[in-house]
Order: C-alpha cells, then sequence, then structure tokens
C-alpha cells in the first residue's frame, strides 16, 4: 500500500534520512520507532506529501507522490504531530469544514456521523475544539485524518501529552482502525509500538536500523532479564559471587551507591529465575540483599540489542539491518 524506497533527504548539511526503504501492506499497524531527531516526522511529512525530499520515491497505493501527488494524497489521512484544528469551531463545523476541502464524495451526514462514533467524539460535537481535553482534540485531530475513508492513515507521535486513560483509547483506536487500512504511526515509546504495531520500523540518525515484526522484536528484546540488585558487601567480592550464580549470565557493577551497600546490575536467560539462588548465595556469606528489582528495556537497550547482537540477524525474514 506505501513503499518507500532509498528516501534521502537533505536540510541545508544536515543529512535527515539517508536512504531509508520500507513497506507497508493492506490493513497492517506499522511502528515507526526512533529516538527525538531521528527522522521521524520527516519521513512522515514527505510520505504525505508535505515536505519534498532530494532523492528516492514514495508510492502510495502504486501512485508516485511527486508525479501525481493529488491523487496519492487523496489515498491518505494524516495526523501531524500538531494535529490541525481550529480552535473556535464546534467539532461538528470543524469535520464539516474538512469534508468540503477534501472534497468528499460520501453521503455527508451519514460519514461524519460514522467517524464521529468510531472516533467516540459524537458526545462532543456540538462543543467548541478549544473547551475540549487534549485526549478528545486528539481524537477529532484523527477523525479529520478518517474524512474521505483513506486507505493509509499516518500518525505522527499519536498519544504525547495524553494522560494514561486516554493513551489507552487512542491505541485501542488505533488498532481498531488497523483491521481496515494500513495505519504507520510513529513514537519514541518502545511500548508504544510494542502494544499497536504489526511490525516494527527502528530508525536512528536517518538511517533503518530494524524492519521487524513485533513479535521477533520482543523475542530480541525479551531473550535476557535485567536486574537491579543492592547488596552489603565488600563490591569486588560480591560481584565475583554474583558471577558464580547459577542462572547468571552477566553482572556488572552499577556507578550507584548507598551508604553501606553496593548496586549491581544482573543478567540471567528468560526461561530460569536465578533470584532464589541468588539470595542463597548472599545469605550463605552474610550479605544482605536489601533490594532486588526487575529493568525494564529502553529504546537504548533495543538499539544496543539490535546493532551488537546476532540474534535478530538470525531470525530475519524481511532483510533485516541495512
Ligand atoms: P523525529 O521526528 O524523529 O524527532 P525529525 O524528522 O523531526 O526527527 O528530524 C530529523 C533531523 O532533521 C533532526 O536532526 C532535525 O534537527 C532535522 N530537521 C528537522 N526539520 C528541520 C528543518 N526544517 N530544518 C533543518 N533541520 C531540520
Amino acid at each position: 500500500m506505501i513503499e518507500v524506497s532509498n528516501l534521502v533527504k537533505v536540510y541545508g548539511t544536515n543529512v535527515a534520512l539517508d536512504g531509508i526503504s520500507f513497506a507497508a501492506g493492506e490493513r497492517e499497524v506499522l511502528g515507526f520507532l526512533g529516538p527525538n531527531g531521528a527522522g521521524k516526522s520527516t519521513a512522515m511529512n514527505i510520505m504525505t506529501g508535505f515536505l519534498s525530499y532530494n532523492s528516492g520515491t514514495v508510492k502510495v497505493g502504486g501512485v508516485d507522490i511527486s508525479e501525481k501527488p493529488d491523487e496519492a494524497k487523496k489515498l491518505i489521512g494524516f495526523l501531524p504531530e500538531q494535529p490541525p484544528l481550529y480552535q473556535d469551531m464546534t467539532v461538528r463545523e470543524y469535520l464539516n469544514f474538512v469534508y468540503d476541502l477534501k472534497d468528499c464524495k460520501f453521503n455527508r451526514e451519514k460519514h461524519i456521523e460514522e467517524i464521529c462514533k468510531v472516533t467516540r467524539i459524537t458526545d462532543v460535537r456540538k462543543r467548541l475544539i478549544k473547551n475540549l481535553s487534549k485526549g478528545y482534540r486528539q481524537r477529532v485531530g484523527i477523525a479529520q485524518a478518517l474524512i474521505g475513508n483513506p486507505k493509509v492513515l499516518i500518525f505522527d507521535e499519536p498519544t504525547v501529552g495524553l494522560d494514561p486513560k486516554q493513551i489507552i483509547e487512542v491505541r485501542n483506536l488505533i488498532r481498531t482502525l488497523g483491521r481496515e487500512h494500513t495505519v504507520i504511526l510513529s513514537t519514541h515509546i518502545l511500548s508504544e509500538v510494542q502494544a499497536v504495531a504489526d511490525r516494527i520500523i527502528i530508525i536512528n540518525e536517518g538511517k533503518l536500523l530494524a524492519d521487524e515484526k513485533t513479535e521477533n522484536i520482543n523475542r530480541a528484546i525479551n531473550e535476557n532479564v535485567r536486574y537491579m540488585v543492592k547488596i552489603c558487601g565488600p563490591q569486588r567480592e560480591v560481584l565475583d559471587a554474583i558471577r558464580a550464580v547459577d542462572g547468571v549470565l552477566h553482572a556488572e557493577i552499577s556507578s550507584e551507591r548507598e551508604k553501606d551497600s553496593f548496586t549491581y546490575h544482573v543478567e540471567s536467560e528468560h526461561s530460569f529465575d536465578m533470584r532464589k539462588n541468588l539470595f542463597f548465595a548472599m545469605a550463605e556469606k552474610n550479605w544482605p540483599i536489601v533490594a532486588m528489582e526487575q529493568e525494564g528495556v529502553s529504546l537504548e537497550d533495543v538499539f544496543i540489542k539490535l546493532t551488537d547482537s546476532k540474534s535478530l540477524a538470525q531470525n530475519t525474514r524481511r532483510g533485516g539491518r541495512r
């Protein structure tokens, strides 16, 4: 449904996109993951025809966006990072305005009503946009993207600034939309793409680091578990003792320390719970464990795993790292 090949965008001397290629199929939710400055917004603005590019091709439904921009844009609904809302319009006025702007041919009342229902904004359609909560405003932004029923929906950081309840609502909505549309969403939050995307593309500094099914990324990430452990005892000897515990793959000293304890990062296999072994090994030496906590996986960890380990390459079926 959308095909991007060798896309290059340079701002002055800054290479924002350095030849990225990927494709998204019909009814696929594709997550675009990368830290701030990775090039996500640049790619999305190009795919939606808002921004020019230096080289490469972008095709939407087989239509080249630089050759037939109007035709390609009709196939796309876009929610930019800042939704283009008119604060002094009511929701209904605004959606009617977008309907006219897009020169939509569906039955006006029915189409807008259906979209309000899907995005769950029916209750607020008579209210001024400026009086809505951020969560509702975001849903109005999604509603405008849905007008004309475009096949491809592109959402730039759709949950930024929302509270946890609103985040869940927007994620559920994205999943629902993914049953009928190709959805591409960008985020810098790993758990977000894991929650909604069928496939994840990771970009960093304008380059593609990975293009994988979500389950493969999860497998690569979840191979091992990391714990943060605080133990009272002589640092070096404690470290050696941790490393000798059955099930521990890797242990290192953290720079963090308290008055009478040191902190260690301990990695073990996912399938083997080494915590009891660690407890008894430390108890035998009279070194109390004062804290133990499983560490979450950060985007940085994923980058390190994907760039360092071969685990992903073994799982790769679709080209993987480029
Ligand atoms: P992301 O959306 O992943 O945060 P962006 O696409 O916004 O990343 O930015 C990618 C890179 O391009 C960054 O280095 C950013 O500073 C630069 N950039 C973005 N927009 C412009 C612009 N209009 N002019 C110059 N540099 C820009």
